[in-house]
């Protein structure tokens, strides 16, 4: 008999703990989760799944629009908020069901509370029970930071976007990162009036700039309006319900019916009892974990966004099978944060790999070079659009290693998932030369750079 009452309790029911818990009960493990909310967490239940949802529905605006020029005549079609909002829904419910099936086939007990840490083996939940266990995971994840300026509490956020009873005539997205971006064309696409409202002059920061040029390039001939270098003064709200929007860069206050915050997320490590117990945080409140994902008490292991290590979906899963196997699995591992590939389901979207041309240079000097395929899709030529694709490939040394892909274009995120394998593979750009190109398509690109 163990001392404990289990082997794992995790705190936390999204991404990073539903991994951790599944793969630990199916390495033998007595396993319990806790859950305050809905299981599934951010990305299943406000974030990634919900979103391209939307991004699939705001699709339809340029596709109907563009349908008559490929023989279709689409007469009287209109857009129903309300229906696609409940649609989804609908579906966040089946899926938040589907993960609580997963959990119960092997085993693993869920408990749909809050629970907070009250020591280095022991757990009180909500309803005042204490439990023990071996090892504690704290997997709770981000949350949205706040507006940080008078009248934050009208700003929405993404937690609250998805629930909007009517679409807004007009939104202020502030911030200039995935959520904002991502958002920008979805409200566009669905006719709502979009700025996007940066504190500095860069969007996207961490990505190739010349992509991201072209985003906005292409955001602007849409309509999306861009004010950069604005840091937020206060928000107001006004008796017709609409906001006022002030602004620190000497223009004129902004006025719009919903303004949503997406400045960045931050760990949701506070009120649980991590600093009574002792366990050590960063600066960002954020749990600091080794390689191993432990922390500095033995017992108490952390994963995914509320480690702060890199906020993506697929990243906190790979950190919670690798504590799962290294803890319970008799197969120590840690995980790899080089070359994560990534995408901005922006309209249109970007995905990268690996370094952009500006992180090449400032680490390899004249070493590398830059190939780049500027071109019109064939569907937006049919159909008369403007918009251009673009991709870029870096490579390093005398090999020509490919050491960066860079892509803005229709589909680019499901087209980069497979060529990420040259990057990650290192692979030198010859292998891509030999591969024969489909014909016609968009990502043929990757193999036809000269
Ligand atoms: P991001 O980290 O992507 O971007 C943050 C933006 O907010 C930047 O433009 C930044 O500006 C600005 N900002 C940061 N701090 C402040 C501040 N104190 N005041 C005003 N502006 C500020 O954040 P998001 O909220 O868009 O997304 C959060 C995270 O969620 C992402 O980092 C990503 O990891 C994840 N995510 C991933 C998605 C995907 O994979 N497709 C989709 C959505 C979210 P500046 O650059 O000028 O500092």
């Amino acid at each position: 008999m163990s001392e404990f009452d289990y082997d794992l309790f995790v705190i936390g029911g999204g991404s990073g703990g539903v991994r951790a818990a599944r793969i630990s009960a199916t390495h033998g493990a007595k396993v319990a989760i806790a859950e305050e909310y809905r299981m599934g967490g951010t990305c299943v239940i406000r974030g990634c799944v919900p979103k391209k949802m939307l991004v699939y529905g705001s699709h339809f605006a340029e596709d109907l629009h563009e349908a008559e020029r490929f023989g279709w005549d689409i007469e009287g079609a209109k857009f129903d908020w309300p229906r696609l909002r409940d649609i989804v829904q609908t579906d966040i419910d089946r899926l938040e069901g589907l993960y609580g099936n997963t959990l119960g086939n092997v085993g693993a007990e869920i408990i749909k509370q809050r629970a907070v840490i009250t020591g280095p083996n022991e757990v009180k939940l909500a309803d005042g029970k204490t439990v023990t266990a071996k090892y504690i995971l704290v997997a709770t994840g981000g949350w949205p930071a706040s507006a940080r300026c008078e009248g934050e509490e009208h700003a929405l956020t993404s937690n609250e976007i998805f629930h909007l009873e009517e679409k807004p005539e007009s939104i202020i997205i502030v911030g200039g990162g995935y959520i904002a971006n991502e958002f920008a064309g979805i409200f566009h696409a669905f006719g709502s009036d979009v700025t996007v409202a940066n504190r500095s002059e860069k969007i996207l920061r961490p990505y190739d700039q010349e992509i991201v040029g072209k985003l906005q390039e292409m955001g602007e001939a849409k309509g999306i309006k861009y004010r950069l270098d604005a840091p937020l003064e206060k928000i107001v709200k006004n008796d017709d319900g609409t906001v006022t929007v002030h602004f620190k860069d000497g223009g004129e206050p902004q006025t719009a019916d919903v303004i949503m915050v997406a400045t960045g997320r931050v760990p949701k490590s506070g009120d649980m009892g991590l600093e009574e117990v002792g366990v050590e945080l960063d600066k960002s409140g954020a749990i600091a974990v080794g390689d191993d994902n432990k922390s500095n008490i033995d017992s108490i292991y952390a994963v995914g966004d509320v480690t702060n290590r890199v906020q993506l979906t697929p990243v906190a899963i790979r950190e919670g099978h690798a504590f799962a196997d290294t803890v319970f699995g008799n197969n120590p591992r840690t995980i790899s944060y080089d070359n994560i590939p990534s995408a901005v389901f922006s309209s249109p979207p970007i995905a990268a790999v690996g370094l952009t041309e500006d992180e090449a240079r400032e680490k390899f000097g004249d070493d590398i070079k830059v190939y780049k395929s500027d071109f019109r899709p064939m569907k937006n030529v049919v159909s008369g659009r403007e918009e251009r694709g673009l991709y870029k490939m870096i490579t390093q040394g005398p090999d020509e290693t490919v050491i960066g892909l860079h892509m803005i274009g229709p589909e680019s995120s499901e087209i980069l998932q497979g060529a990420a394998v040259a990057v990650v593979g290192g692979m030198p750009k010859k292998v891509l030369d030999d591969v024969v190109a489909i014909h016609p398509s968009m990502a043929e690109e990757l193999v036809l750079f000269k």
